[in-house]
């Protein structure tokens, strides 16, 4: 899960590491109150889970409230290399002596965590990784060990002479505080690019991009509560309120399946058959006739849907529960898409009966998974059932 910037630094402001003031805005409006209550010099970003906002319009350095509401504004509705921007965090301009790098991530090729430096900050890392390789120290600490003085030795070594002596420690303290958020925020990576100097002397995190272990989220609700921030699709939403493994696709053919193996090879067979899944959804094992029901709702609320296809090898899942739970989603949603069914392993012979018997006209029985994926990929493209 990545967070957005503001909350990185929300997070970063938690383990004391210093961040700008600064006031998130959902509206025009409000950004310009945010800038007022600034002091009207200060700086309006997008929040976006995108890099390059320096560059591209993204970051805008205005001079008055009135410029912050129509930089807020136009981002708002204008949105970021086509993401939506929902928010956007104003905050106080700052006088910059020095931009500098500093990350730490888990690298798992080595199993370690990876510290970076750089005495070049607020420019693309990985073109400075490329062309100057040697300007990024990198230092890997073992977990088991954590992070030692020598750690840090060794990456404040890369920025001498970038630093004045007196800014050594506040640098080495955010050094502290980035692999404290690491490691007590099950963080995979936390990136400060540009960690400024200031011309006054101190030591700011200006940009913050975190990263949380998925795995780890249990560990950390408050975390987790970040996400109703994100903007989020509204079929999405409904899909994760309902506890379902769901992904939004760009094709037009619903998929619904048990298993994330027999899911994934359920869109291979719509793709060969000439279509394109409009999503994944795996129902996971066991799965009662309420969640079937969710499922085909949450599938068919998707406008780009022209079919589905419901494919079950039963295990622990049964047939005839399924073919229960499409049944009532069947009477709560009113859809005009055909929705091919192949169910097959346990309670195979009750599960069809029950679809058999309803004789519902928008399902279309079939026997095997390629037939239903071709069946499926038809109907999405016009045939008539
Ligand atoms: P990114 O391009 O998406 O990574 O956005 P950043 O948050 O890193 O900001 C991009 C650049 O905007 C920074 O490298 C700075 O040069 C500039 N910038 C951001 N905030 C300030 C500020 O308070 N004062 C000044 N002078 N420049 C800023
Ligand atoms: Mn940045």
């Amino acid at each position: 899960m990545d967070l957005y910037e503001h909350q990185g630094k929300d997070l970063f402001a938690r383990h004391d590491i210093p961040v700008p003031r600064g006031i998130v805005a959902e509206t025009a409006d409000s950004a310009r109150a945010a800038a007022e209550t600034l002091g009207g010099t200060c700086v309006v970003k997008a929040q976006v889970q995108v890099g390059g906002r320096g560059k591209g319009g993204g970051v805008a350095l205005v001079d008055s409230p009135d410029e912050a509401e129509a930089a807020a504004a136009r981002m708002l509705s204008e949105g970021f290399k086509g993401m939506r921007v929902v928010r956007v965090l104003v905050e106080e301009r700052l006088s910059i002596a020095k931009e500098l790098y500093a990350a730490i991530l888990l690298d798992r090729s080595t199993g370690t965590d990876l510290a970076m430096v750089a005495a070049e900050g607020g420019i693309d890392i990985e073109e400075l990784a490329r062309t100057k390789p040697e300007a990024l120290c990198r230092v890997h600490i073992d977990p088991e060990i954590g992070m030692h003085p020598y750690h840090r030795s060794a990456l404040m070594g890369a920025l001498t002479g970038a630093l004045p002596a007196e800014a050594r420690h506040l640098v080495e303290n955010i050094l502290i505080g980035l692999y404290e958020v690491l490691t007590q925020e099950d963080a995979t990576l936390v990136e400060v690019n540009p960690l400024v100097l200031l011309t006054d002397g101190r030591v700011i995190a200006l940009d913050a991009k975190v990263a949380i272990d998925d795995n780890a989220l249990y560990r950390h609700p408050e975390t987790e509560a970040l996400r109703s921030a994100f903007p989020v699709d509204a079929v999405e939403l409904r899909a994760r309120e309902a506890g379902l493994q769901y992904v939004k696709l760009d094709g037009e053919v619903g998929i619904i399946g048990n298993g994330a193996g027999l899911v994934m090879s359920t869109l291979d067979l719509v793709q060969r058959a000439g279509a394109g899944a409009a999503n994944f959804l795996d129902i996971g094992g066991g799965a009662s006739a309420e969640v079937i029901a969710t499922s085909l709702e949450v599938v068919l609320s998707d406008p780009s849907v022209r079919s589905v296809l419901v494919n079950i090898f039963g295990g622990i899942t049964r047939c005839d529960i399924v073919a229960e739970g499409l049944l009532a989603a069947l009477q709560r949603v009113t859809s005009n898409v055909q929705i091919v069914v192949r169910l097959d392993g346990t309670n195979t012979v009750e599960g069809r009966r029950v679809l058999k018997e309803a004789g519902h006209p928008k399902i279309v029985q079939v026997a095997t998974m390629l037939e239903a994926a071709e069946k499926a990929a038809r109907l999405a493209h016009g045939e008539a059932a």
